[in-house]
């Protein structure tokens, strides 16, 4: 400790040694070699480390920044220690020049631990010839954006974060009629009026690297150079840049689809109004049908009336005085007129249905029993089973009507029943969308598939009367009673097993 104490107290003492010069056998030539020598290193030395610090201060980007540091302090101080070994062959500073040497070495030991520590990051870094590879690849991938950028079939525009036009493609130049410098650098507004909200949007979904970038789609208004206004679809994504968040707007000029979907609602319009005066038409017509239909068998139910008076009259007065041809003729003049009776009264029941009634709240279930009730006697006579479900209570029916529906469609189950098995019916109903839709079923005789919907026409038949009586006009009447509830009627059948009849009401309460 006294040593190091003594050391630093006479640090720049030169009194325990001669001058250099003076120890050993210098010639001129020897001594000045050395010193100038030495003078040659330092200096050197010296500027080393002040190329080394201008590099730095330039190059702001350089890596390593310590390791130069340290160069140039270790370079700096081994230079100093020639300095010093010239110095000393005047003045022996031989203390001085041992520190210089150990802070070298400690500069030196230090930049050997440094290089050592970044060795490892230094072998990761590439080198020129792969550097020079990656831009040859990154200009390879610019041309091909561009390439796919140019032959997009749309018009593309990159907008940066503000909406400035940032890159445009051919197609926005043919679209919009403005130049590429035109454009570049200008608001995106000149083109179309994007909405900043939507910007925003995408912006923020761009920011939290949403694995599913939300594009949208809107129709915007074109602006061209000359001011023209066309209709536009724009598909708008968000794009992370290396200059920051873009985005890429596909915009694509729809004034044909646009043009394409005037006409078409045009037409629709149109057609629809067509559609409409046909459905007043054909109302107004049927109104006068059924009206004619009313009148005409009104009317001729009191002409009937009396030809049949008097067809009886001269069957009872006349009937075994005339010759057997004459009272055959007077039978046929009587089944014929009662026939023609039954058919202009159900013609004028049928011109009548839903004519001055007023909707009430009506329980089929209700409906149902006094049908039955009715029908008591031809039940028990066929031995009819018949199972009801729960029916429901109808808001805004017509009762009478709907009494002659469930009436017609019962007593037909129970007329084309299967000769020698007992009728079993099954009446229900169910909701299906809103509506009820019931159902008549039964085991009988069946109807072909070709006659399911003729059976609806007014005084279609497919039998005879001398098979199955009847007029034809029932199921008319049941379809034109569903129509009046807002509803339809249908049926389903399979000859030999069965059919089932379906009809829906409309109930709006
Ligand atoms: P009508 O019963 O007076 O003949 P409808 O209009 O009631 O007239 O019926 C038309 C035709 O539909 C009937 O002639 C018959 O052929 C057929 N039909 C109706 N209901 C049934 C049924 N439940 N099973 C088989 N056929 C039926």
């Amino acid at each position: 400790m006294k040593q190091v104490a003594e050391f630093f107290k006479k640090l720049f003492d030169t009194s325990d040694w001669p001058p250099r010069w003076h120890c050993g056998k210098w010639t001129g030539f020897h001594g000045w070699l050395y010193i100038i020598s030495d003078l040659l290193v330092w200096s050197a030395y010296f500027a080393i480390p002040l190329i080394i610090i201008r590099y730095i201060s330039k190059k702001h980007d350089a890596r390593f920044i310590r390791i130069y540091f340290l160069f140039a302090g270790f370079i700096l101080a081994c230079g100093a220690t020639h300095f010093f070994d010239a110095v000393t062959f005047w003045w022996p500073l031989y203390r001085v020049n041992a520190l210089v040497r150990a802070v070298t070495g400690i500069l030196s030991w230090t930049t050997v631990f440094y290089l050592i520590k970044v060795l490892p990051v230094a072998f990761t870094l590439r080198s020129s010839a792969e550097l020079e590879a990656e831009v040859e690849q990154r200009k390879k991938a610019e041309e091909k954006f561009r390439n796919l950028l140019e032959s997009a079939p749309d018009s593309m525009v990159i907008v940066n974060e503000q909406g400035i036009i940032q890159l445009v493609n051919a197609q926005t130049v043919n679209m919009f009629g403005y130049t590429r410098y035109e454009m570049i650098n200008e608001k995106v507004c000149m083109l179309m009026p994007i909405r900043f909200d939507v910007l925003d949007h995408l912006k923020s979904k761009g920011m939290q690297n949403d694995s599913s970038p939300g594009i949208t789609k809107e129709e915007l208004t074109g602006i061209r150079k000359n001011g023209e206004q066309f209709p536009v679809e724009v598909c708008l994504s968000p794009l992370v840049t290396e200059e920051g968040l873009m985005l890429s707007a596909a915009i694509r000029d729809i004034s044909e689809k646009k043009l394409m979907e005037k006409t078409i609602r045009e037409a629709n319009i149109n057609l629809e109004r067509k559609v409409q005066q046909r459905t007043a038409e054909l109302e107004r017509k049927n109104k006068e049908l059924e009206q004619f239909a009313y009148v005409a068998s009104h009317d001729l139910q009191e002409p009937l009336q009396t030809t049949s008076g008097f067809v009886q009259l001269l069957h009872k007065k006349y009937h075994g005085r005339l010759d057997p041809t004459a009272d055959q003729y007077i039978d046929y003049v009587v089944q014929a007129s009662g026939r023609m009776k039954t058919l202009i009264k159900d013609l004028l029941d049928y011109s009548r249905i839903g004519r001055g009634n007023e909707s009430h709240l009506v329980d089929c279930n209700v409906i149902v029993r006094e049908v039955l009730a009715d029908l008591h006697n031809v039940v028990v006579e066929n031995e009819v089973y018949i199972k009801t479900g729960q029916l429901p209570l109808l808001h805004n029916a017509f009762p009478t009507e709907l009494k002659s529906l469930f009436q017609n469609l019962v007593s037909n189950s129970i007329k084309f029943r299967k000769p020698g098995i007992k009728p079993v019916i099954h009446i229900d109903a169910q909701q299906i969308n809103g509506c009820w839709q019931f159902s008549v079923k039964d085991n009988g005789i069946g109807i072909e598939e070709q006659y399911l919907e003729r059976i609806f026409v007014i005084f279609q038949r497919l039998h005879t009367r001398s098979t199955y009586d009847g007029s034809g006009i029932g199921l008319a009447h049941c379809k034109k009673i569903a129509e009046l509830h807002g509803g339809k009627i249908w049926v389903q059948s399979e000859p030999g097993v069965g059919s089932t009849f379906y009809f829906t009401i409309a109930d709006g309460h």
